[in-house]
């Protein structure tokens, strides 16, 4: 008989999932993954935060059972995560102008928000910003949505290219979900300036254009708080919007998938019947979250003395990759290089963008074990005290 998968075609591999396959492989003891997507601590290590371990061991003693969790997830959790976006004090929460699901992840917020989009907009196009995290592409597409870009990087200046990003914003049809890296641009590391989201969200306003910020690095930027002011810049402007959110990296909990959708909408009976759909879109795909995760930032967030400590261990996160930022930009200098670096202390959050051609790349991982995406991504965070001096050698090399 013959097989149902037997014309079923090899999908391509994920290439930072290749990347990673080929750095286990190099027996080089002084190998260094640069590719990574994760927040390496000065030991190498991926840290067991304090404030996670502390809440850990409360739910252990509290030793509930593992009934299902409601389809939207965790009260606490969701009240917790939309406080960090909007701010506690936001009328939006007050006035039910808002809500927040738990979802498996950024990616599962994505997901469930992109679905959603698709019943209320099936006409829409999704635009992403040239560069962006490779699976906005793939998950929108996924989700039946044609996927355009718009102008973001500007590799000339190693920044934005802001008259181009509002270019394309203006060409754009009305209805059009634009998504917009809250803070942080995976992969650049190059975001707007408050101004110019003012710029962004008059474009937006203009064009009917529809938000859906993506926040999966909040707190590795400027802080906490100053990572949400666009999310509170455009909610101040009274705008409906999508917001997907992940703890994975601020609460280094990557395989617990905690994250949220945030939608602020137009009223109090609006935020009722849009909830409704939202549960109905869980319900069909995984019924409800998974319990653990959730918990654990629920119990930080609404512990005053854990959330005080998980944000000094957000700070020390975030001071370690800015001095990693500084560290890098001097020594490749003190090689005598003469290509200026400097852009990269004005970057933010784990990646960087770093101008290194294809070719370079290539060198860095063939002469030195060096790893790095193929566009010159490279993750400041998984440099550390013990290889930087290795890698900021090895990229003078070659680039002279
Ligand atoms: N959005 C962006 C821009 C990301 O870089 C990531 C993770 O790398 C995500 C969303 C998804 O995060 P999660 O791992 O919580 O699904």
């Amino acid at each position: 008989m013959s097989s149902i998968f037997a014309s079923v075609e090899l999908a391509p591999r994920d290439p930072i999932l290749g990347l990673n396959e080929q750095f286990k492989a190099d027996t080089r003891p002084t190998k260094v993954n640069l590719g990574v997507g994760v927040y390496y601590d000065d030991a190498g290590r991926i840290p067991l935060l304090k404030a996670v371990r502390q809440a850990e061991a409360r739910l252990f003693e509290q030793a509930e059972p593992r009934n299902y969790l409601p389809i939207d997830g965790i009260p606490g959790y969701n009240n917790g995560a939309r406080a960090l976006l909007l701010g506690a004090g936001s009328p939006l929460i007050a006035e039910h102008r808002s809500l927040t699901v738990q979802t498996l992840g950024g990616t599962g917020a994505l997901k469930v928000g992109a679905d959603f989009l698709r019943q209320i907009l099936p006409d829409a196009k999704v635009a992403i910003s040239n560069p962006s995290w490779a699976n906005h592409q793939a998950l929108f597409s996924a989700a039946g949505f044609p996927v355009v870009s718009y102008d973001y990087y500007d590799a000339a200046t190693h920044g934005l290219d802001f008259n181009g990003m509002l270019a394309s914003l203006r060409a754009l049809p009305a209805g059009t979900v634009v998504v917009l890296h809250a803070c942080c641009h995976n992969p650049t590391g190059v975001d707007p300036t408050l101004e110019q989201w003012q710029e962004i969200a008059r474009v937006l306003q203009a064009g009917q254009l529809v938000p859906f910020l993506d926040i999966a690095y909040q707190g590795f930027g400027a802080g906490i708080d100053e990572d949400a002011a666009v999310v509170r810049l455009f909610a101040d402007l009274g705008m409906t919007m999508f917001i997907s959110s992940s703890f994975s990296k601020s609460f280094s909990l990557y395989g617990e998938r905690v994250g949220a959708l945030t939608l602020v909408t137009g009223g109090d009976e609006e935020s009722t019947r849009v909830l409704s759909q939202l549960k109905r879109v869980i319900r069909t795909n995984y019924s409800n979250p998974p319990t653990h995760g959730g918990a654990l930032v629920s119990t930080v967030l609404n512990t005053p003395e854990l959330y005080a400590q998980w944000a000094e261990e957000l700070a020390g996160m975030r001071d370690r990759i800015r001095t990693m930022r500084h560290q890098l930009v001097e020594k490749i200098q003190a090689q005598g290089v003469d290509q200026d670096f400097s852009f990269v202390k004005a970057q933010r959050g784990m990646f960087s963008y770093s101008g290194l051609t294809k070719a370079q790349v290539d060198r860095l991982r063939e002469d030195f074990g060096i790893y790095a995406v193929g566009s010159g991504r490279i993750c400041v965070a998984a440099l550390n005290s013990g290889n930087i001096d290795y890698v900021a050698e090895a990229i003078a090399r070659v680039i002279k």
